[in-house]
């Protein structure tokens, strides 16, 4: 299997190159230059595997190495070893058609962990095979920081430099990046904000000396992180299809589109998916987007849920280059507008075709808190306001069929979405409240590509520079 740019100008590669890699030379996103041909009996026999099997045996349906099982299957058990759930993930009914899926039982408390920490264990086997080094260039939100940061401590021949938008962080995200202490992870904070740090890492893949530097991608620029987050789709859908077999939809809270578009590869391979419901906070460019066909970045707004402000879904590319039929010239062409006009226009075509499997919901902050203040009233459960937006849309939307809302991080991450509520308090883990006295460090970096990377190569990773 080999995976080819978005944009079509750039050298095949493998999995394993995928894996050190960031964006392709031409700027694009790499995919599979083909796919297995759906299939759900494969998709229930899959998902009947302990959840570390299962995400091995995704990775090997891409993989051309059938050698490699064995190691990457070990690595995985590895990550999963960590979590307070080590098997799939838990899911929870609230009614007999409704169900949370809980993805915050990893080590920082977000889902970026059930990618992030078997990402790290393969990237870690691969730098010990061959010798090399790495520079793990990550721009977050808040939650791919953090899990980076825990995902990377302290692993020989690999360096972190995680970008994070000063200010647009929940301060218990910012303490899990800045307080690891430990020598090989950098955090760099950026007047501006995610959409800014993710530009500058492009930028910075981009660049001639990219591959020189062993810039390496852990935001879901990188393909082989998205195909592990695949894996609880295709757990969670054939464990409800085994109760009741109609097809199950998913509502994910959005931002960069990589969470939603795991949901439609596993689609793809033949997982019982019904509609993917895409839900967004006031950054609601998506929503936008279904109802007018119109893809149009507007200012980032600062909400209640940090991990969705962003205007420039980055994987949102990869969507294009399938509702394009790989048509690479038309990807390049809107990618270019949206990046120098800041829109583009999909054709009628394309537009129905993105309609046909998902829905997209936006619930700005008072239906969000509507959203959480109604679940306690229910059903005593406290949610993150991340997961808000998709409880505001399961609630409104009332689709026909069994649900799964996607909750993505632990509420007591974000207890500053909760001031209003009362006495609807979230109480943070262990974990968490470790955290608080712990000294914070970062450095303020330029928000320029040559700058940066001067500054990537000199930094001294992990130094004390306090949080001013
Ligand atoms: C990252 C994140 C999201 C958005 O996921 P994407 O893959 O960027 O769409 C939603 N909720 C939380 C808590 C997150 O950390």
């Amino acid at each position: 299997m080999i995976f080819t740019s978005t944009r079509g100008h750039s050298v095949p590669v493998s999995l394993r190159a995928l894996l050190t890699r960031g964006t392709a030379p031409d700027g694009g996103l790499y995919m599979p230059q083909s796919w297995p041909a759906p299939d759900l009996q494969r998709a229930l026999a899959l998902g009947a595997l302990p959840f570390a099997d299962l995400v091995a045996a995704l990775i090997a349906l891409f993989d051309d190495r059938p050698e490699a099982g064995p190691a990457t299957r070990a690595a995985i058990a590895r990550a999963y070893a960590r979590f307070a759930f080590a098997e799939a993930p838990p899911v929870t009914a609230l009614t007999e058609r409704c169900h949370a899926l809980e993805l915050f039982h990893g080590p920082t408390l977000a889902f970026k962990d059930y990618a992030l920490m078997p990402l790290a264990e393969l990237i870690s086997d691969e730098m010990r095979r061959s010798g090399g080094e790495a520079t793990i260039l990550c721009a977050t939100s808040g939650d791919t920081g953090a899990a980076t940061a825990a995902a990377f401590a302290d692993r020989p021949g690999i360096r972190a430099a995680i970008l994070f938008p000063q200010g647009r962080v929940s301060p218990v995200q910012q303490r899990q990046i800045t307080t690891t202490g430990v020598a090989n992870i950098a955090a760099l904070r950026i007047a501006g904000d995610f959409d800014r740090c993710q530009a500058l890492v492009k930028q910075l893949y981009a660049s001639p000396e990219a591959r020189h530097d062993g810039f390496t991608a852990v935001n879901s620029i990188n393909f082989v992180r998205i195909l592990i987050q695949t894996g609880y789709y295709l757990a969670t859908a054939c464990r409800l299809w085994q109760s009741r077999a109609e097809p199950v939809n998913f509502f994910v809270p959005t931002g960069n589109f990589g969470n939603v578009l795991a949901g439609h590869f596993a689609r793809m391979l033949g997982a019982p998916i019904g509609r993917l419901v895409i839900c967004s906070n006031e950054n609601d460019v998506l929503p936008r987007l279904f109802e007018t066909g119109q893809m149009v970045r507007q200012a980032t707004q600062a909400t209640l849920s940090p991990s969705m402000d962003i205007q420039v879904s980055s994987n949102f590319e990869r969507m294009l280059h399938l509702l394009t039929k790989g048509d690479c010239e038309r990807v390049n062409r809107l990618q270019r507008a949206l990046e120098e006009g800041g829109s583009y226009s999909l054709a009628p075509a394309e537009l129905a075709e993105l309609r046909a499997g998902f829905s997209a919901f936006a619930a700005p902050r008072d239906r969000a808190l509507a959203a959480m203040a109604e679940l306690w009233r229910r059903h005593r459960r406290i949610v993150c306001p991340h997961g808000a937006t998709a409880w505001a849309a399961a609630l409104t939307l009332n689709l026909p069929g069994t649900s799964v809302v996607v909750e993505t991080a632990h509420p007591a991450k974000f207890p500053e979405a909760f001031a209003t509520l009362g006495p609807l308090q979230p109480v943070a883990p262990e974990s968490l409240a470790r955290l608080k006295g712990r000294p914070e460090s970062c450095i303020d970096a330029p928000a320029d590509a040559a700058r940066l990377r001067a500054l990537i190569a000199s930094v001294p990773y992990g130094a004390a520079v306090p949080v001013a």
